[in-house]
């Protein structure tokens, strides 16, 4: 080793030092800067080497001739490997990271076949690495230690200073290359020996990199998602004293009930969380954290009443990241429609620190482009049709009613942004990451994000919660991209009203549609290829919304299907359609096409993730708590199949986050209401007749006509029915609703189904009058004794 001194050539002073004694420099780096009438001169490192004297002090003066710094040169390092020769167990591994060694030492043991084999040190030098374990397997090839000495110089005997280094940083090397799948650590984070800090994989076997000593990270050189190469610098350590963690304590400063408690032991948390909120004479409190920390104890459960000086939240603290979009999620939830927004609030509320990846609006489709958009639609028909109507109420309407498409659509647009803007503003204060982009598997432990603005980044997670629902099914017949085909999307910005209306199939898209475009003035014909409308509902209940459809003027071609779809030659829209063995025609001005939605898995590689699919590929497979076959990835919402409806998207989101935090009960498929939306309204909940027949149990059921209710009469609302039924045990197991209020009512008749009321609970459970709910009370008597009131 030689050394070499940098002099002063030019007196000034002294603007920067760049380096300490100890320190370790590359030739030609900054060293110091100085400064004389204005001009800057660099002082840089004449070779590589270690700083071990600096005679400038930055803000003083430096005169000619002075010494800036002394460096002892280094040659650089070889590294030299030790591999297995012969496949077996490591029963010893005499050295650890940063020892010196002599050539010929003994460094690690294995056995095979009862023969030990000990591989010795090649050349004197320093252990950089170890790529063994004690107890287990190596094979042929493997990096058993790596020895770093310097190159030439394996036989000089090591300058007294070199020979015990004392070591201020220690640095994990790449013992064999791989794919890095794991950084758990970030530059500036206090670790403890043997801490994992990184974990890469070859062949499919994980390697777990642990610190050495406690420090604190200085350096990390490999990239979650990327391969590193054998040597390759993975993290690097500067010792560090472990200094007393300053301690928080929040107490009661006003006895009261805790009403909120966010804190959990090991939680980290941010200056400013609101950890536990208490309420007293109404007056709500909010403790917050009062530094970035770690939470160590909780004095209190939500829902117990707390006194004066009573311990609250103990914390810790330390260092936290500020809550961003980093590489790691603890949950991610691909996909911001009523599954995945309601998953991530519930999983926020619940202690969960989640990230949600949205490639186009919050909300999805229901907010955007499904239930909310066409129920204010089917508010404004309503309107429309109630006023044209209102004679009947003996109010006196002047002039034409008409439907005005331009407002009525911009009063959807209203409706619908406000919702928006409310998810957004949700996600905000339950602290949930928003990343504007789309995320597709890479591996089961990572996902590549595409930012909207353009960068692409991976990102790894604890779990996932795929929730990216369904999209539009397509049909190829010939004309199906003519100009007057639309979809229940596009369908809500059409601002022209269609005189004549074709609506290929007669489901719950179809059907509300159907309803609506008449309410509006349309003449419509649904085309629907079974030979009933809304097949899911009982047999009864369709056929009953197929004469409420036709005595308002709706036509209903059933068992018919469609072939084509074709221009006139006055330049209408022509479905031409197969029924009893003949071809017809309709003209009309538009085609809405409604046959069915399918999951929507576009883009997301989840082949990648090898997680399982449904038959034929129809959506995500999973068990009752929305698992996959890969015990941390859940999908819930449209995209398993399950059940296509907003509310049980939501409902599966929270089943998720309780499974993920190990709270584990079913989905039942039974319990999940259903409305459509058509006038009146249709609502079922639980098993319909039809089931039950096909069950082959025996069950009753009460029935109860609107005609017979108050309420209803004077709304001018008669037409409609309920019927309850009951199993053999006399437990209400199913209800149907058609007429006014069903959507609301259904609630109800939910409640008895989930909580396995009997007829005899319902008969006696007050009512209030006059409302439409009597119908329910009425039908429960109709399991009982009989109606009152028909
Ligand atoms: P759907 O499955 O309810 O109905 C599609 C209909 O199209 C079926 O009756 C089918 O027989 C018919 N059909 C298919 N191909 C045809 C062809 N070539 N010719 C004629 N008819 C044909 O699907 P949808 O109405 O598009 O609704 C999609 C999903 O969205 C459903 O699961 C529905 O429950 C859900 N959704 C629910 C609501 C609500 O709850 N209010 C509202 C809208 C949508």
């Amino acid at each position: 080793m030689s050394a070499s001194e940098i002099r002063v050539v030019e007196g000034g002073k002294c603007v920067k030092v760049h380096v300490k004694v100890g320190d370790m420099v590359e030739k030609d780096q900054v060293i110091a800067a100085t400064e004389a009438d204005k001009d800057t001169r660099e002082y840089k490192a004449p070779a590589a080497g270690k700083i071990t004297e600096v005679g400038v002090e930055e803000g003083k003066f430096v005169k000619l001739g002075q010494l800036v710094a002394a460096i002892a040169e280094v040659k650089p390092m070889k590294e030299t490997e030790i591999r297995v020769v012969e496949g077996g167990k490591c029963t010893k591994i005499a050295v650890n990271v940063g020892d010196q060694v002599e050539e010929g030492q003994v460094i690690v043991a294995t056995e095979a076949d009862k023969d030990t084999r000990e591989y010795k040190a090649p050349v004197s030098g320093v252990i950089t690495a170890i790529g063994c374990e004690v107890g287990k397997f190596v094979r042929l090839g493997q990096v058993l230690a790596v020895i770093a000495s310097e190159s030439g110089a394996e036989e000089a005997a090591p300058e007294p200073a070199a020979a015990e280094p004392v070591k201020e940083s220690e640095e994990l090397r790449v013992i064999e290359g791989g794919k890095c799948t794991k950084i758990a650590v970030k530059v500036g984070d206090r670790v403890k020996k043997d801490q994992v800090l990184v974990a890469t994989e070859a062949d499919k076997d994980t390697r777990e990199y642990k610190s050495p000593i406690d420090g604190v990270v200085t350096e990390i050189g490999v990239e979650e998602g990327k391969f590193v190469r054998l040597g390759q610098l993975i993290v690097k350590i500067e010792k560090a004293e472990e200094k007393e963690p300053v301690r928080h304590e929040l107490r009661v400063i006003e006895g009261g009930k805790a009403v909120k408690v966010v804190a959990e032991p090991g939680m980290e948390v941010h200056k400013g969380d609101v950890l536990v909120a208490t309420e007293a004479d109404k007056d709500t409190r909010e403790y917050k954290a009062p530094a970035d920390g770690v939470v160590t104890s909780v004095g209190v459960k939500a829902g117990e009443f707390v006194k004066l000086g009573q311990l609250l939240v103990a914390l810790e603290e330390k260092e936290i990241a500020a809550a961003d979009e980093g590489k790691h999620a603890q949950l991610l939830i691909i996909g911001g429609g009523p599954g995945g927004y309601v998953a991530a609030i519930y999983a926020a509320k619940k202690g969960l620190k989640v990230t949600l990846v949205e490639k186009e609006n919050l909300g999805g489709t229901c907010l955007n482009v499904g239930c909310i958009p066409t129920k204010a639609l089917i508010r404004s028909a309503e309107v429309n049709h109630l006023v044209q109507e209102a004679g009947i109420f003996g109010i006196d309407v002047q002039g034409a009613v008409k439907p005005d498409m331009n407002r009525i659509i911009a009063r959807k647009d209203d409706v619908v942004r406000r919702l928006v803007g409310g998810v957004e503003s949700l996600m905000k204060s339950n602290q949930v990451t928003v990343i504007r982009g789309t995320a597709s598997f890479v591996s089961d432990t990572e996902v590549m994000i595409h930012d909207k603005d353009g960068s692409e980044y991976t990102m790894g997670f604890d779990d996932v919660i795929i929730a990216t629902g369904s999209r539009i099914s397509r049909i190829n017949f010939p004309g199906i991209d003519l100009p007057f085909v639309l979809n229940s999307t596009t369908a809500l910005a059409n601002r022209s009203l269609p005189e004549k209306i074709t609506i290929i199939g007669g489901g719950v898209i179809g059907l509300e549609f159907a309803f609506l475009y008449r309410d509006l003035g349309a003449e419509v014909t649904v085309v629907e290829f079974l030979d009933r409308l809304i097949a899911m509902v009982d047999t009864d209940i369709s056929e009953y919304v197929r004469r409420m459809g036709e005595e308002k003027g709706i036509r209903f071609e059933l068992s018919a299907r469609v072939t084509e779809l074709k221009n006139s030659d006055a330049g209408k829209a022509v479905t031409v359609f197969e029924k009893g063995g003949e071809t017809k025609e309709i003209e009309s001005d538009a085609v809405l096409v409604a046959i069915g939605r399918e999951p929507n898995m576009e883009g997301l590689d989840i082949d990648k993730a090898a997680v399982e699919l449904n038959d034929r590929g129809r959506g995500i497979k999973v068990d009752m708590c929305m698992r996959t076959n890969k015990p941390h990835i859940y999908a819930i919402g449209d995209v398993n199949n399950i059940i296509q409806l907003a509310h049980a998207a939501s409902h599966q989101g929270m089943i998720a986050v309780d499974a993920i935090l190990g709270d584990e009960h079913p989905f039942r498929r039974e319990e999940v209401p259903s409305v459509i939306f058509t006038s009146p309204e249709v609502a079922t909940v639980g098993l319909g007749e039809d089931d039950l027949r096909k069950q082959g149990r025996s069950f009753k059921t009460g029935r109860f006509d609107y005609v017979g209710n108050g309420k209803a009469l004077t709304m001018n609302e008669t037409k409609g029915f309920i019927k309850l039924m009951k199993d053999e045990n006399d437990v209400i197991v199913g209800g149907a609703i058609v007429g006014a209020d069903a959507s609301s009512l259904i609630e109800t008749v939910n409640a008895a189904v989930v909580n396995h009321l009997k007829d005899t609970d319902l008969q006696k459970m007050i009512f209030a009058h006059p409302t439409t709910g009597e119908v329910i009370h009425e039908a429960a008597m109709d399991l009982g004794i009989g109606h009152l009131h028909l």
